[in-house]
């Protein structure tokens, strides 16, 4: 047994557990491979959350199924949010998958690689770090106590856990020794981190603690939560000099009576406050959001209201989607999915459209603008990486061979889209 495949779908959660189980593997001896067929452990980490990516894991397992008939010895794991308290309905549906996991539960695997491998895996999994990059994903917190109606991750990722400060801090330096220059603090709501700690440490003064972390350059975190974004939160973005001025603060709907329905714990107008203050502390801040459209029961009339919401505050980014009903739920079991498919089309489409409208009219104003940008690899031939708005910034006079990853270079922008930015390194 000596390489394996992992397939993610979903979230950046997902995306970290798959690093964390990379790690773990490679420690085991394994090495990556590029498709199914040439390894002897596959791995699909899955989602849920929305019906679209189920349904490409289902697609998955489906056609791996002559594979693994074919080749016995291999291994197959399901991991992430498709694998609840309870596996028997799985097993029945797939019976020839060997393990089935947990968001963040690698230890079904390791056990079995271990007997299959015969060697002992008790060192092997031992701290999991993320895989060496420039700029990685630590998870602070695992699970979520928000119970939103749509939402699945809480009955899938269990209640909220926080690690202690000094764990991540121990990881955030290893990382560092590795070549990594930035971290994305990671949760489904980094917010409420801390609040199931003995010490009491919420996220400001993780993030202090891990912005005295020396080699580390840049800290960010990801998803917040508009009821837990506390002042503290706030004032550690305006004044730690590594944390960077991006903050992703889903709203999901913009009409009160659809975030009552969703169990959201806040109103239009508390929102719109919430982004006031936060401007008015971090005024150079890019904010980005998620939206839900076709939430059941939303009218036209509520709808506009997420337009309104999305002309007025003007997002840096907007990532939106169209409900589908998730078996479990409280929106499935209580309320009536009842916005035809066309017209949740429709309402992306609308968002869509203003939202290109709005990002095009912010990034223009960026131009002839200097920005020390992180650079992460090459894409379309060229040197890319972000600024701490977390803008997308190409650089186009990199030649290849200068070998910019992991450096930090003042790029003056020449070129702007909604999406990315590009420009030329500054003399
Ligand atoms: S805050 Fe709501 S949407 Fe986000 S993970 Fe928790 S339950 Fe789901």
């Amino acid at each position: 047994m000596d390489g394996y495949y992992i397939w993610t779908v979903g979230c950046q959660m997902n995306k970290a557990d798959s690093e964390r189980l990379e790690s773990a593997l490679g420690q085991m001896g394994l090495e990556p491979r590029v498709s199914p067929k040439e390894a002897d452990v596959i791995v699909l980490n899955s989602c849920v959350v929305r019906q679209s990516a189920e349904d490409r894991v289902v697609g998955m397992m489906t056609s791996l199924k002559p594979l693994k008939q074919r080749r016995q010895g291999k291994v197959l794991a399901l991991m992430g949010c498709m694998v609840g308290p309870k596996t028997d309905e799985l097993e029945k549906r797939f019976p020839y998958v060997d393990v089935f996991m947990q968001p963040q539960q690698y230890q079904p695997l390791i056990d079995l690689l271990g007997e299959r491998m015969d060697i002992d895996t008790e060192g092997c999994v031992g701290p999991l770090v993320a895989r060496p990059d420039v700029a990685t994903y630590i998870p602070i917190i695992h699970g979520c106590d928000k119970f939103c109606t749509f939402c699945i991750i809480p009955y899938r990722r269990g209640r909220e856990v926080s690690r202690s400060v000094a764990e991540i801090v121990r990881e955030a330096e290893m990382l560092v020794k590795r070549g990594v220059k930035e971290v994305t603090l990671l949760g489904q709501n980094v917010d409420s981190y801390g609040h199931d700690l003995p010490d009491d440490h919420g996220l400001g003064d993780l993030l202090a603690a891990v912005n005295d972390v020396s080699g580390l350059e840049r800290v960010r975190f990801l998803t917040s939560h508009p009821n837990d974004m506390s002042d503290h939160i706030i004032d550690s973005v305006a004044e730690l000099d590594k944390v960077c001025e991006h903050i992703n603060l889903p709203f999901q709907a913009g009409d009160d009576k659809v975030l009552e329905d969703m169990r959201r714990g806040y109103t239009n107008d508390e929102y719109r406050r919430l982004i006031d203050k936060i401007r008015e502390r971090i005024p150079n801040v890019s904010l980005s959001t998620d939206v839900i459209v076709g939430f059941c029961g939303e009218t036209d009339a509520q709808f506009e209201e997420t337009l309104a919401l999305i002309e007025d505050v003007k997002f840096d980014k907007v990532h939106a989607a169209a409900y589908s009903n998730r078996p479990g739920t409280i929106a499935e079991r209580r309320l009536v999915d009842d916005v035809p498919q066309d017209e949740k089309k429709l309402r992306l489409k609308a968002i869509e459209i203003l939202q290109e409208r709005i990002a095009t009219e912010i990034n223009s104003e960026l131009m002839g603008r200097d920005f020390d940008v992180l650079v992460e690899g090459r894409k379309r031939g060229k040197w890319f990486g972000r600024n701490r708005n977390d803008k997308l910034v190409f650089i186009n006079d990199g030649e290849p061979e200068l070998d910019l990853a992991g450096k930090m270079i003042n790029v003056r922008i020449d070129k702007t889209a909604p999406w990315s930015l590009q420009g030329t390194i500054a003399r």
